[in-house]
């Protein structure tokens, strides 16, 4: 008997859309949980109102026919049962906590696109082969408690559970007496939920796809990145009495390697960045030569190698430009994270639902973290973007157009059919 079904519903598959103005419709509506004046959401991890966001997207799991799973970070499984049972779960989610001053679109589209992929085929009575699950991952945003991307963290031990249970917000407050109090302390031990393949939708949080007028990005992989604390040396003086060739003036000396920052951004791309985003200037006065220069670099791309590059060009700088002005600069690497390629089926698959469904594309890749990248260590993951508006996001005007979130959506779903298997 199922030969015959699958007979009929096999040409169906491939002319199947999801309904945008349904995802639409869920998205503004989780939005009014934490809306902000300004029209954007205010719901950190582990509030009242994350509660509440919770529960709303699991009420529409339980509606669509999906048995829920918490596991003992908090995070979320919503189950589709498949043919096969015994295969591990085509899975695709993001978060739903926000930043203080977050959007509507961020986290809470890749959740809920992973709804509305469940709700098209229930409409259309499709069965997979293997099974489908949507995720929510706790405290993706690290805003109220750090370490960010917390849930699939520990899901993916990169650090333990006890760690995460012990993190303190402001007031004091830790993760596990919240957690608690939410009511969203699951049984299962978190890593314990096995992964197929693992995809994520989100708005791209940059500039490019809208620059370069595409509608979908085919996340290739994450940005590799190595933080720094660089420290000039000088000698503070009065800026009247002190002639220029007699100076240890810090900042200027800063002032170059801050300009090779970018420029080895530059001598790597397409995707090398450089960033100084923090200076301080000791003792800061105005008429005072300044005498310690102590600043910030983010150094980032594609791959480790690349990085490692751009790693040697920044220390080879440090070194000349301490040489020439003859006072002593040091430069510690405070933080790195390598880069984390995605699954090249998995990259394959997006770019294929991609150009079958006639959007226009282009790779891409992720500069900031997501939950894919820890997921990416476990299992096949691959990621899908979509524009935001000016390239903005972690702000109260954070917008996509409907379309846009339709199309990520109608990838997501075809590229998790060709995961799960339609027979
Ligand atoms: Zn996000």
């Amino acid at each position: 008997m199922s030969t015959v079904i699958d007979r009929k519903t096999q040409p169906a598959v491939e002319n199947l859309r999801i309904n945008g103005e349904r995802l639409w419709a869920s998205l503004m509506e989780l939005a009014q949980i934490g809306a902000t004046p300004k029209g954007g959401v205010c719901r950190l991890t582990l509030t009242d109102l994350d509660r509440q966001g919770r529960d709303l997207v699991l009420k529409w799991a339980r509606d669509a026919g999906l048995t829920v799973t918490i596991d003992k970070i908090g995070n979320g499984f919503m189950r589709r049962a498949g043919r096969n049972n015994k295969l591990a779960p085509i899975i695709t989610g993001s978060h739903i906590d926000t930043q203080p001053t977050g959007g509507k679109f961020d986290g809470n589209y890749g959740v809920l696109a992973g709804i509305e992929v469940v709700r098209t085929l229930n409409d259309h009575g499709i069965e997979t082969e293997a099974p489908i699950e949507v995720a929510f991952w706790t405290n993706e945003e690290g805003s109220r408690f750090v370490p960010v991307m917390m849930g699939s963290g520990v899901f993916a031990k990169a650090f333990t559970l006890e760690h995460a249970y012990a993190a303190k917000d402001t007031e004091g407050k830790s993760v596990k007496d919240e957690l608690t109090r939410i009511g969203y302390v699951g049984t299962e031990e978190p890593g314990a939920h096995p992964i197929g393949t693992y995809f994520e939708t989100h708005i791209e949080q940059g500039p490019v796809l809208e620059d370069n007028d595409k509608t979908i990005g085919v996340v290739t992989g994450v940005l590799g990145i190595k933080w720094y604390d660089c420290t000039v040396n000088g000698m503070e003086a009065h800026a009247g009495p002190t002639p220029m060739a007699l100076r240890k003036d810090a900042l200027q000396v800063a002032t170059r390697l801050m300009q090779e920052v970018v420029a080895i951004a530059h001598r790597h791309p397409p995707h090398g960045r450089g960033t100084v985003g923090m200076v301080q200037v000791h003792p800061n006065s105005r008429n005072v030569i300044p005498g310690r220069v102590k600043f910030s670099i983010d150094l980032r791309n594609a791959t480790d190698e690349l990085v490692d590059k751009m790693d040697a060009d920044i220390r080879a700088a440090v070194a000349r430009v301490s040489q020439e002005s003859g006072l002593p600069i040091s430069i510690e690497l405070v933080s790195h994270y390598p880069a984390q390629p995605f699954h090249p089926e998995c990259v394959q698959a997006v770019g294929r639902a991609a150009e079958k469904l006639g959007y226009s594309n282009m790779p891409a890749v992720s500069g900031a973290g997501h939950d894919a990248v820890y997921m990416a260590r476990l299992a096949p993951a691959g990621m899908i973007f979509i524009p935001c508006k000016d390239g903005i996001s972690h702000n109260e005007i954070e917008d996509a157009k409907p379309e846009h979130i339709t199309a990520g959506c109608n990838v997501l779903l075809h590229a998790m059919l060709e995961r799960a298997g339609v027979v």
